[in-house]
């Protein structure tokens, strides 16, 4: 389990999440919705270690996690697909996806992850050899998903997938989503989508103004229940 308790953090003097408190169960998809600067980028980094805690503590299987170095996270079996489209636009499909298993332990298994991310992302396999900054936003989400899978993480961390794109798209992202849970790994979703992130959740947090707001089993939440809190503020 994955769990946040009373993590203060922010940028500086600024502070942007206020004693949160959260708990992600394995093999279960916990999606954080909430409106725009809500602070649902900033958890996410604060979990990845790119934000040091100003308190609290964030454990994972009981173990501190916080204070442990991002390039360290993927030992610890976490991976993050970053918002948009951060991946290497000068670099092939193929290199993006090799870098994505850049640590010493993952090296051996490159090829077998290679061909399992074609094997997902059938698009992926035809543009091997394609710049990533030739792709259209969908591909290249495609990519940064694939990415995060090359080191096998039990924790996927996923930004706002479905910024962007069209729904075809979203739909087929969403898809991939369900396919990874069905294999039993661990999914935190941030996604600004409430429909789409309620129909594939375990468990819902409502984030606002950096404060949790509600925290239940989705099946306990309809869509209307969500939006009327959403946008009381
Ligand atoms: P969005 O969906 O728009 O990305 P969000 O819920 O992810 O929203 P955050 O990106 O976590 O929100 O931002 C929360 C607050 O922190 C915002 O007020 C934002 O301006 C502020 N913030 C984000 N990044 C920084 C930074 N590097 N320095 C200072 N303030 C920041």
């Amino acid at each position: 389990m994955l769990e946040l308790s009373n993590v203060r953090a922010g940028y500086g003097a600024i502070n942007v999440l206020w004693d949160v408190s959260l708990a992600m169960q394995p093999g279960r998809l916990t999606a954080i919705v909430g409106q725009n600067g809500a602070g649902k980028t900033t958890l996410l980094r604060a979990i990845m270690g790119l934000l040091p805690l100003k308190q609290g503590e964030i454990t994972l299987h009981g173990k501190r996690l916080d204070g442990t170095p991002t390039w360290d996270m993927a030992d610890r079996g976490l991976a993050m697909v970053p918002e948009g489209r951060m991946v290497f636009r000068d670099m092939s499909v193929a290199e993006n996806l090799i870098v994505g298993a850049f640590n010493k332990a993952h090296r051996p298994h490159v090829a077998a992850r290679l061909e399992a991310a074609y094997e997902m992302f059938p698009r992926l396999r035809e543009r091997r050899k394609q710049l990533a900054g030739s792709l259209s936003g969908g591909e290249a989400q495609m990519l940064a998903m694939a990415r995060g899978l090359m080191s096998d993480p039990k924790i996927l961390i996923v930004d706002e997938p479905s910024l962007g794109l069209a729904p075809l798209l979203v739909n087929e992202l969403f898809g991939i989503l369900a396919r990874l849970k069905a294999e039993g790994r661990t999914i935190i979703l941030v996604e600004q989508n409430t429909e789409r992130a309620l129909a594939i959740a375990d468990h819902v947090y409502l984030l606002q103004g950096g404060k949790v707001a509600l925290s239940e089993a989705a099946a306990n939440v309809t869509l209307a229940r969500l939006h009327e809190l959403y946008f009381k503020h």
